[in-house]
């Protein structure tokens, strides 16, 4: 059996006629940017998100810097981020020109650490950023508190959680601003780059509104800084139609990771929070001889990858931050322990049973 980590092509034969018509619309048309798709799927997400204002711009990582930017933070700010994300976090806060404080995460959770949080809170933060991480909600309420008490903005990076929630509410609208990507492999994703900001703050959305298109008011009248990061027509239109979809295939990977929990009982997996629900982006095992299983399985055609295999404080480019390895121990663990398994709601019974039969078996030769 072959078992990729991911299968886009199955996901695009079962909606082929929705998304080939949705990508005709836009082409007869002859409009590809800033049009009535991208308005309508602006209208629609944040519908669905239950918040006031999306912004379509055009990567995850355009989101995180454009949300930074909007708040006014840059040279001489510090922002506090988790050690554990992908780097996009942590690259936006450096393109803006602030500082990343970097913080340890829960071993359990593996989310951004609430009580390191405060530790690392200066006179000169300005905002804290935390990441859900693999699509399992972090302590956003918990932190808001915290953001508030100490006069922080909080910015919620999203970009892995599309349609989990917290206490019933929708990860990425917790916050002053929440982030998402549209990157082809996440829960809800663009054929190409893609991304979105949500805010419930009427002079954010303006001010985003701008710094997404050149700080234009009207056509050639410019008041204010603003770059070329918009949400293009033909991606609006696919996400239109995926977002339908999302709610159920959201269902099924947590069908698929109940199953995996259950049949893979020796190993632990991560902790999702008190009343909160995971879509689950990634579902991820602790295992000691992690180089070793993934070897085992890919020599039985089953794809794992590592989210992620360095820590950013150990990530080359960020040496002249001046972190040293020991510094954030959990993060370090993790990225040597952790491995993500095949998931994606097009996954059949039979594929999870040979995945997990295959884990326990090396489990057992360990033994
Ligand atoms: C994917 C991702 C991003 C960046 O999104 P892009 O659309 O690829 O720029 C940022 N943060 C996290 C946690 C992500 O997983």
């Amino acid at each position: 059996m072959n078992i990729p980590f991911l299968d886009l092509k199955a996901q695009y034969k079962s909606i082929k006629p929705e998304i080939d018509e949705a990508v005709k619309r836009v082409i007869d048309s002859q409009y590809f940017v800033l049009g009535s798709e991208l308005e309508a799927f602006e209208k629609e997400f944040a519908k669905y998100l239950g918040v006031k204002y999306v912004i379509g711009v055009n990567s995850g990582t355009d989101g995180l810097i454009l949300a930074l930017l909007s708040l006014d933070i840059g040279k001489g700010d510090e922002v506090i981020a988790p050690a554990n994300s992908f780097i996009a976090t942590t690259n936006a806060i450096v393109q803006i020109g602030a500082k990343p404080i970097l913080v340890d995460c829960n071993p359990y959770t593996y989310q951004i650490d609430i009580k390191r949080v405060e530790e690392a809170i200066t006179k000169i933060t300005k905002a804290i950023l935390p990441v859900h991480l693999y699509g399992a909600p972090s302590e956003i309420d918990k932190l808001k508190k915290v953001a508030k008490r100490y006069k922080l903005f909080l910015i919620e990076d999203a970009c892995q959680a599309h349609g989990a929630t917290l206490n019933n509410k929708k990860l990425g609208t917790f916050s002053d601003l929440g982030v998402f990507s549209f990157y082809p492999g996440k829960n809800l994703g663009a054929y190409g780059d893609g991304g979105a900001i949500t805010t419930n703050n009427k002079n954010l959305h303006e001010k985003l509104l701008k710094l997404r298109n050149y700080g234009q008011t009207k056509k050639y009248y410019h008041d204010s800084f603003g770059i070329n990061s918009r949400l293009d027509e033909i991606q609006a239109a696919i996400l239109r139609v995926k977002l339908k979809y999302l709610d159920k295939w959201n269902k099924k990977r947590n069908i698929v990771a109940n199953y995996y929990n259950k049949s893979l009982k020796s190993y632990k997996t991560q902790k999702i929070i008190e009343n909160g629900k995971s879509c689950y982006h990634l579902f991820v095992i602790e295992s000691d001889n992690r180089d070793k299983l993934k070897k085992y399985l890919l020599d039985n055609g089953i794809h794992t990858l590592i989210h992620y295999p360095v820590p950013i404080h150990l990530q080359r480019t960020y040496k002249r931050l001046g972190y040293k390895q020991g510094d954030f121990p959990n993060a370090e663990k993790l990225s040597k322990t952790l491995l993500s398994l095949p998931l994606y709601p097009e996954i059949t019974n039979n594929q999870i049973m040979y995945v997990s039969k295959f884990i326990n078996a090396l489990d057992q030769i360990n033994a």
